[in-house]
């Protein structure tokens, strides 16, 4: 300021001195007069020169470059110059911090919509556009319920009572379990938070269906067992010998299949919950198939021809007990499946690409839409067929188990009527010189 004032002072006392005093020296004072007034407009037209310069800026494109000035016009324009550089810094700031903030918010793992007073949006994030099947570009500025129209949603939405989230299912994405949570905040302005909790629901829909199964399997037996056992505690006296003989036959039969159920349980728990990979010890494949082939004998009483051939003796690296325990269950399910007079082959060969165990039938076979459902828990084709059979349904999830630990997988090949084809395949890693 003081600048200013400095030049203008300059200024008047350069006119005084070098405009007026000589021409009024020269020429009388109203020359001189003349001459002030002819210097103090030159000056004015100088100033509305770079007033204008000024105006032009000021209307011009934002990034255009400032006029340079002369003299006070300079220091000015300097002082505009250095503001604007600061200004330009202090968004540029803010510019990085919210393209941070708006990269951290399309990062986080949930939905978010920001939507205003009139319930309209104002952002959301990819994921919020992927859970709701909108654009995240082009539906900022809609009315949110005419993108999202589900009746739970709008009675949500409308009731604002946000204490409590919403389970929301049925959207336009099949398949898939919303968590929402309306959080407000600001002026009016609300925050929709979307997490997907499809996995978590069918992990419990997985576990009470699991609790229902084992009730149910274990009600059946116990529901014998009970039944016989009261009759004979009631009037032991009533029942001849032989019917007690038969009826605590069916009672063992009972507790029996009881007990295998719980084995099967406590062999699938114990998979569940070991530690993968698998303790790796050296497991010769020969004599472990010859004593499943042994059971297998015993199994079918004679009824079924049975045969096993190793095409190239091996030992793979895993663990012998949960081995044994996948190849048997192949093995006893295909005697359990095969009516008498069928044949029975098991064989192991090794190849290039790692090792199998194939066990064929010529038995009942399997429709193929049951094929993937197989080695489910409790899945069953036949439930009365598997029951007759002394069936735990729990056989083939253990062998899935215990080939996933064992990085191998199971194949299943089968028609209904002409047997099944079950191919245990081991990879080549698994292999041991
Ligand atoms: P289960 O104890 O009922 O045999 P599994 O898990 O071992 O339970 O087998 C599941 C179902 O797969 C069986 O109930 C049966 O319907 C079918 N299944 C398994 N192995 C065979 C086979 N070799 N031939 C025909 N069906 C089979």
């Amino acid at each position: 300021m003081s600048a200013i004032w400095a030049q203008t002072l300059w200024l008047l006392v350069g006119i005084a001195t070098l405009v007026f005093t000589p021409v009024a020296l020269g020429f009388g004072l109203d020359w001189g007069l003349a001459a002030v007034i002819l210097a103090l407009l030159l000056m004015l037209g100088w100033h509305l020169l770079h007033l204008h310069q000024l105006m032009a800026w000021l209307e011009g494109p934002l990034n255009d470059p400032l006029p340079r000035g002369r003299s006070v016009w300079e220091i000015a324009f300097a002082g505009l110059h250095r503001r604007v550089r600061i200004r330009l810094g202090q968004q540029q700031v803010l510019s990085e911090t919210l393209e941070r903030f708006r990269e951290a918010v399309q990062a986080l793992p949930d939905g978010i919509i920001a939507y205003n007073r009139h319930r309209h949006i104002e952002w959301l994030n990819e994921r919020a556009a992927s859970y709701f099947a909108i654009s995240a570009q082009h539906d900022r500025g809609q009315a949110l319920f005419n993108l999202i129209r589900h009746p739970d949603f709008v009675a949500y939405i409308e009731a604002a009572r946000f204490d409590e989230p919403l389970i929301y299912r049925g959207g336009r994405v099949e398949g898939l379990t919303l968590l929402l949570q309306v959080i407000p905040y600001g002026a009016d302005e609300n925050l929709l938070v979307a997490r997907d909790i499809s996995q978590i629901e069918r992990i419990e829909t997985m576990r009470r269906d699991f609790i229902a199964n084992v009730s149910h399997e274990l009600k059946t037996p116990l529901t014998v067992v009970a039944g016989f056992a009261e009759m004979l505690a009631d009037d032991r006296a009533a029942y001849a010998d032989d019917e007690i003989k038969r009826y605590l036959g069916l009672i063992y039969e009972q507790t029996t299949r009881m007990q295998r159920l719980i084995e099967d349980l406590l062999t699938l728990s114990a998979l569940e919950s070991g530690s993968s990979p698998v303790s790796e010890e050296r497991v010769e494949i020969e004599p472990m198939l010859q004593s499943i082939l042994a059971d297998a004998r015993v199994l079918s009483a004679g009824r079924h021809e049975i045969s096993l051939t190793i095409e190239t003796p091996t030992a793979i690296a895993g663990c012998a007990n949960e081995l044994r325990s996948a190849f048997s269950n192949l093995a006893a399910n295909a005697v359990r499946y095969t009516p008498q007079g069928g044949r029975i082959d098991l064989t192991w060969r090794a190849h290039a690409d790692g090792a199998e165990l194939v066990v064929a039938d010529t038995g009942i076979g399997i429709a193929a839409q049951h094929l993937p459902r197989l080695t489910e828990r409790f899945y069953r084709v036949d439930r009365s067929r598997s029951r007759e059979t002394g069936g735990t349904g729990l056989g083939l999830a253990i062998v899935k188990h215990v080939l996933t630990r064992h990085r191998a997988t199971l194949e299943i090949e089968s028609e209904p009527g002409h047997g099944s084809r079950f191919a245990a395949r081991f990879p080549r890693r698994a292999l041991l010189n």
